[in-house]
């Protein structure tokens, strides 16, 4: 299956590590590393959501990843963010309960249950500790935030989302913005969930990186937003909660639909939307999927997820886009004694939540490539452009001649400029191999002809197909194939 090959390769190759620490008894579940691949390839996600952020309108914040308790108290998160869990009497095994209940019953609605709910499923469906067969003990309940202590007795929280702690700010960023609004800000951070058994390997983690940004507006500008008129004409995959698949629409006709209620929100969808395409991810692998507003919390108006298609997960969230009313606003300011009341109302957030390891695994799973090439089987990745972690590798053809010695001069010089590897430790093709594996987009190799002519090979990954390029034209022939401003076939001599 495709999914394996993908998490072999991104463990063998450098991508991904763990779980961790992993030289102790085989790490713990939930926490992984990234490797030298891996963290380029997590850095240029980054980025390019920070950059999608930053240019539609949204200014960076950061704040500090731990909180005292009241102000979980307040965003709702000590009381309610829980999981039920069932213990097993004889073994002590911990089970999510409704993950038990729908690997055993796939069929169970159980989305609208309660714990109780689930709890009678339990005993009704006569479920037993998949492990040792015993009976399970009560549904209870866990709560998914990590504790901690600040100084000797201070009760805190690592945050489980980066969004509360971005809220908080809202008086400063009044200042800040001048008393006008509506105004966006975002946060790039860590973020902590004591998930139980968590076991879609960096698609759920105890510990994740988020970017989440906030558009602070008031109730009577949302449907009069300026921003909308540039992107009314857009069309995005959306599929509505009465809808099983998503159907291309203009914005301005989902307005005109209701199938999407306020203007700011529909630009917020629009930015999720900039932000995956910007990824790289095609078209078709993109949807833009309702929630149903049953499932929706007390306090959300609307609720959007965008979604990739995977091989091993189906269609896979990697950002939400929420409409939270003024609940967070209205909450911060009952538990601080700080009015947030401006222009005599509590402001409405809308926001959308991007998590970073989820979209840096997806482009590695949908950029995974397998073909048949002379009766062998040749795996390789063929990232977007300009989301390869190596932009170019050099080699020298043989270790001797002088030709390692040349290939060294040239790659002191690339590295100035791109990111480069330079390897002498195998036959070409090995390395050739080995490059095609993590995506390298071009290979540079330095043969007895650089000696004579001052040229070398250039071989670009999708077609396999050499060029030569003179030495003192080859940093800018690399620049432009890399950002496919000429073909690669017509930026040397074909060999
Ligand atoms: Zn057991």
């Amino acid at each position: 299956m495709v999914e394996d090959k993908v998490m072999d390769l991104a463990v063998r190759r450098g991508f991904i590590w763990g779980p961790s620490p992993n030289i102790y008894n085989g790490g713990v579940s939930g926490f992984y590393d990234w490797g030298p691949l891996g963290k380029l390839l997590k850095n240029k996600v980054e980025s390019l959501i920070r950059k999608g952020f930053s240019s539609m309108g949204f200014w960076e914040i950061e704040a500090p990843t731990i909180m005292p308790k009241i102000v979980w108290e307040a965003s709702g998160h000590y009381s309610g963010f829980l999981d039920p869990i069932v213990k097993c009497m004889k073994c002590s095994s911990i089970y999510r309960a409704d993950t038990l209940i729908k690997e055993l019953h796939p069929n169970e609605k159980i989305n609208n249950l309660d714990f109780e709910g689930l709890e009678k499923l339990i005993i009704k469906k006569k479920i037993k500790c998949p492990k040792c067969k015993s009976d399970l003990g009560p549904v209870q309940t866990h709560n998914l935030m990590m504790k901690t202590t600040i100084g000797l007795d201070q009760e805190a929280f690592l945050r489980p989302e980066t969004a509360t702690t971005t809220y908080l700010l809202f008086l400063d960023y009044y200042r800040f913005f001048r008393t006008k609004l509506p105004f966006a800000v975002f946060q790039i951070g860590k973020a902590y969930r004591n998930e139980i058994s968590p076991r879609q390997s960096v698609l759920r983690t105890r510990e994740f990186t988020q970017a989440e940004a906030q558009l602070f507006i008031l109730k009577d500008q949302e449907n009069d937003y300026e921003k909308f008129k540039e992107i009314e004409e857009e069309e995005l995959p959306l599929q509505s909660h009465d809808e099983n698949s998503p159907k291309k629409i203009k914005l301005k006709q989902a307005l005109s639909k209701k199938i999407i209620k306020k203007q700011a929100y529909a630009y917020c969808i629009y930015v999720a939307y900039k932000i995956a395409k910007s990824l790289g991810f095609e078209d078709s692998k993109i949807r833009l999927r309702q929630h149903d507003p049953k499932e929706l919390a007390h306090y959300a108006d609307d609720a959007w997820d965008l979604e990739i298609k995977t091989e091993r997960f189906g269609w896979f969230e990697i950002a939400g886009i929420h409409d939270r009313t003024d609940y967070d606003l209205k909450r911060h300011s009952e538990f601080s004694k700080q009015d947030m009341k401006v222009q005599g109302q509590y402001p409405n957030i809308l926001e959308i939540a991007f998590g970073i390891e989820r979209p840096t695994y997806c482009l590695l799973e949908t950029s995974f490539r397998e073909e048949k090439v002379k009766n062998e089987i040749r795996s390789w990745v063929y990232f977007p452009v300009g989301m390869a972690p190596i932009d170019v590798a050099i080699f020298p053809l043989v270790r001797k001649d002088g030709l390692p010695e040349i290939a060294k001069k040239i790659f002191k010089d690339l590295e100035k400029q791109f990111i480069c590897t330079y390897d002498e430790t195998g036959s070409i093709g090995k390395l050739y191999r080995r490059m095609d594996e993590v995506g390298t987009i071009l290979c540079c190799t330095i043969d007895h002809q650089s000696l004579k002519d001052e040229t070398v090979t250039l071989r670009e990954i999708s077609t396999m197909k050499q060029i030569r390029v003179k030495i003192p034209e080859l940093k800018e022939t690399i620049m432009k194939i890399l950002y496919g401003e000429i073909i690669f076939e017509k930026a040397g001599k074909l060999v």
